[in-house]
């Protein structure tokens, strides 16, 4: 079947904060630009271009939204001064209300969860830290009981846990 252009989703997007996404002329700067699109599929252009043709179904559904690690190498090298990260956040924050989220992501948000940041502390670091006479713990919210509870609590009030499916 043919994919649908959906205007309701350019607004969305705007809305949402990815308001230049209409400034793109095409111009392939950001794909030439971008670190990750070397190593993946992804390729910021015709992201953008989906973004501004409606294909709401094929942005939200694809594997290419989550492959940006927000350079911003992109959004300095726009000659139209698109805003691309704040389009593609616009469309991941889409996704994630619908429950679509990469993997990768939702681990990193569990560990954020977990740990009040989204860096792990294993084992190995705990040893290292020690021998370099630092307290196993960085002094972080994970080293405050207080802290932790608090930032329980926000994750509650905010419904993160839910999203993320905790
Ligand atoms: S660099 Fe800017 S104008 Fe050019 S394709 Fe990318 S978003 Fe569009
Ligand atoms: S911000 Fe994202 S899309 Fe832009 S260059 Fe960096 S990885 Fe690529």
């Amino acid at each position: 079947m043919t994919a649908q252009p959906n205007n309701d989703f350019v607004q969305e997007v705007v809305a949402r904060g990815g308001d230049s996404v209409t400034m793109c002329f095409q111009c392939g700067t950001c794909t030439a630009s971008c670190p990750s699109g070397r190593q993946t599929s992804f390729r910021t252009r015709k992201l953008v271009r989906m973004a501004q043709l409606g294909l709401k179904d094929e942005v939200l559904n694809s594997q290419e939204l989550w492959y940006c690690t927000t350079c911003y190498t992109c959004t300095e090298r726009c000659p139209r001064n698109v805003a691309i990260v704040d389009i593609i956040i616009a469309m991941r924050n889409m996704a994630v209300a619908e429950g679509k989220m990469f993997d990768g992501h939702r681990k990193t948000a569990q560990s954020f969860v977990k740990n009040g940041h989204t860096v792990p502390i294993s084992a190995e670091v705990k040893a290292q830290r020690k021998a370099m006479g630092l307290p196993e713990v960085p002094p972080t919210v994970l080293a405050n009981e207080k802290a932790m509870a608090d930032f329980d609590k926000i994750l509650k009030a905010t419904g993160f846990k839910k999203t993320i499916g905790e």
